[in-house]
């Protein structure tokens, strides 16, 4: 990768260079400014596990908590072999505004290890996350930092690191993580809390623009828990749902995929490769194919300056965590691509996980409707909020989101004072 390539992915200058613009944009006070640009506290941990071989592996993890101003940190564990402290650290700072967007009391946190899941058993992966959860779990807890599910980690993860906190403690602390299953202190709804948040501000983006659902085509790009969820909703809502993919390829079918017969073929197959109903395609092609709205929901750095001239959707809706560069959105803004950012758009997975906590400390549980009333509401609020706050700052919505979410924890910080 060349040097110029490097520094574009690089999630920490990304995150970084959005978050100095809008700073500027705020006339960011110099001392609160300094205090937000860096982490409050990075966690690094070596993990010895027994693999099922007999020999000890040493897997390098961290947790990185940006912001607990606002309340406590929050935020998902990733597994993944490209796992490195510069991503966890803007997935942190990630959190931290995307909290503050959709105004929930928790700060930014993230986690990760470095491994490859794929090839690991589940015993390996049990092992692997109690004995993770016991190196940070002075850092973890309901008031202090609240982990959750993230890429290639579940409900089951949740369920580990749970009972590990537990057996610390002597005693059951559900709320220490959200995205549990739901009968130890899960939520309702919180699996499809993403991908529904998503086809919520896609609906309000749609409105905007004078448009209708059956005749918004959309291209989803990643089918994780983000994506499946995403296309299924929008499918079901009555979008034109064209073209589906993952690492491997995708398919599509400018007369619509059947979303649903789509889902059991890949639940079967694991692969998109043969199915029926569409065409395949490589995922580049997919990104760049026509389409109304388009839906990048698997990892970070798929729109750079390599692609973003060709991108032909009139809204992008970020369902994963940086999946634009900072060189990209120029190019979106010259071609006047209506941009929901990953920090509005992917904020209704922390929201659920927000209504997990307060359940599981209040000991009462709510109807899944109400989950998803109570989302609904945030999700609708906060994108108008974004796009108002843009549209009377003059600056694009990726901008208006990270200035609103900077103004707030800086409002906090400034109230609270600075502890010496
Ligand atoms: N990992 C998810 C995210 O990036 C969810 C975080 C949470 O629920 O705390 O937003």
């Amino acid at each position: 990768m060349s040097n110029f390539a490097s520094q574009e992915t690089n999630p920490w200058k990304a995150q970084s260079a959005r978050f100095e613009l809008a700073a500027q944009k705020l006339n960011l006070d110099p001392g609160l400014w300094k205090i937000l640009s860096l982490p409050s506290r990075e966690i690094t941990v070596y993990v010895p596990v027994a693999m099922d071989n007999g020999t000890i592996e040493v897997f390098t993890g961290y947790r990185i908590q940006h912001s607990v101003a606002r309340g406590p940190g929050k935020g998902g564990i990733r597994y993944a072999p490209d796992v490195s402290i510069e991503e966890v650290r803007a997935l942190a700072a990630w959190m931290t505004w995307k909290c503050a967007v959709v105004d929930i009391p928790f700060g930014g946190a993230k986690g990760g290890v470095i491994c490859n899941p794929q090839q690991m058993s589940q015993g390996e992966l049990e092992r692997m996350t109690r004995r993770y959860t016991a190196e940070i779990i002075d850092f973890i807890g309901p008031d202090k930092d609240v982990p959750a599910p993230d890429m290639n980690t579940n409900s089951q993860t949740m369920a580990w690191i749970m009972d590990t906190y537990s057996m610390h403690m002597h005693r059951t602390v559900t709320a220490v993580v959200t995205g549990k299953p739901i009968n130890i202190g899960g939520s309702r709804g919180r699996v499809e809390a993403t991908g529904r948040g998503v086809w919520v501000v896609t609906d309000e983006a749609i409105k905007k623009l004078g448009m209708s659902r059956p005749d918004t085509t959309v291209i989803v790009q990643g089918f994780g828990n983000v994506g499946s969820n995403a296309a299924k909703l929008m499918h079901r809502a009555g979008y034109k749902v064209i073209g589906v993919g993952e690492i491997g390829g995708g398919v599509i079918n400018p007369r619509g995929i059947d979303i649903e017969a789509l889902l059991v073929y890949h639940a079967a197959n694991k692969t998109f490769d043969g199915f029926p109903g569409g065409d395949e395609i490589s995922t580049a092609d997919l990104l760049t194919s026509n389409c109304d709205v388009l839906v990048p929901a698997a990892t970070e750095n798929v729109i750079t300056s390599q692609n973003a001239a060709q991108i032909k959707a009139k809204i992008l809706v970020e369902g994963a965590n940086g999946p634009t560069t900072a060189a990209a959105d120029d190019i979106l803004a010259a071609n006047k691509v209506f941009v929901i950012p990953d920090i509005l758009a992917n904020a209704g997975g922390v929201t659920a996980s927000y209504f997990e906590w307060v359940q599981d400390r209040q000991g009462y549980f709510w109807k899944e409707s109400t989950v998803n009333e109570e989302l609904d509401h945030i999700m609708r609020s906060s994108f108008e909020n974004v796009v108002k706050y843009a549209e009377l700052h003059n600056v694009n919505n990726r901008i208006a989101a990270y200035m609103l979410a900077i103004d707030r924890v800086a409002y906090t910080l400034k109230q609270r004072g600075l502890y010496a």
